[in-house]
């Protein structure tokens, strides 16, 4: 079985209006999982993008952002049926857990997936708030890693997002300080009892790799935590985008099975 349980439905940048929070748009995506044998997708928009969630952060960022109803999405997706559920990716705010918890059991996802994009009031990855200039690298690597942890924690999510996002623009902390970090974040999410996904995404930009690096992977594989498959695309044609090379690496590090959703409720099916 195959999934992809990271999509967004508009690039970056264009808002989301009624076409692409109409069903004509979510059908896009199930002929695309159909056509590429994907069994399962969800959609997994970010929270920034909705109202509902204007809230949680206060930064000019997420002001602009949050325009959209969260609900028309949901109602947009849960037209389609299978094979597309319905997710949402949210960030992890420290000191936010009990807003992100409303925003999550007011309505039916089948899968909360759990990223780490901001220290503060900066990024990791956004160049117009971007981090690396205000620290040296293994500091970012090092608060990155420990939000990371707190985010496994939480209980909020299912899924965490693109593990070790930290390098998507090619930074790289010192070697015993990535050791570290990643025995530390693989212990975290084994005691949490959570999924994380491979994602094809980092092929795509300067970090040229798979999210988590292999290391990583083998670290999580070791201590039995379960994966999904995810290709954080924003566009129909980008679902399942690489997954030869995510199977691969999948298999490399020992893995035989994927973690399928539905209802939040997480089951193990062969992988592949
Ligand atoms: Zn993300
Ligand atoms: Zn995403």
């Amino acid at each position: 079985m195959l999934v992809d349980y990271h999509l967004h439905l508009a690039p970056d940048g264009v808002a989301l209006g009624a076409a692409e929070l109409s069903p004509a748009r979510v059908a896009l995506y199930a002929e695309s999982a159909r056509e590429r044998g994907i069994d399962h997708v969800c959609l997994t928009e970010h929270c920034h993008r909705f109202r509902q969630a204007a809230g949680l952060f206060d930064h000019p960022f997420w002001n602009e952002s949050a325009q959209a109803d969260l609900d028309a999405y949901v109602n947009a997706v849960r037209s389609n049926g299978p094979p597309v559920g319905c997710g949402i990716e949210l960030d992890w705010i420290e000191g936010r857990e009990e807003e992100i918890e409303a925003l999550i059991s007011a309505r039916d996802f089948d899968l909360v997936l759990g990223s780490v994009h901001w220290l503060g009031g900066l990024a990791v990855d956004h160049p117009d708030y971007a981090i690396w200039d205000e620290m040296a690298a293994d500091e970012v690597w090092r608060r990155y890693f420990a939000q990371v942890r707190a985010a496994a924690a939480s209980g909020l999510f299912d899924v965490l997002a693109h593990l070790d996002l930290a390098k998507v623009f090619g930074h790289c902390a010192s070697q015993s300080v990535i050791d570290s970090e990643h025995e530390q974040t693989a212990d975290a999410i084994a005691a949490a009892g959570i999924a994380v996904e491979i994602s094809t995404a980092g092929l795509r930009k300067a970090a040229g790799e798979l999210y988590p690096a292999q290391d990583l992977l083998r670290a999580l594989h070791r201590r039995g935590v379960p994966i999904t498959l995810g290709s954080d695309g924003h566009v129909p044609e980008d679902l399942g985008r690489d997954y030869p090379r995510a199977l691969e690496a999948a298999h490399a590090c020992g893995y035989r099975t994927v973690s399928m959703f539905s209802g939040r409720e997480r089951r193990e099916v062969p992988l592949g």
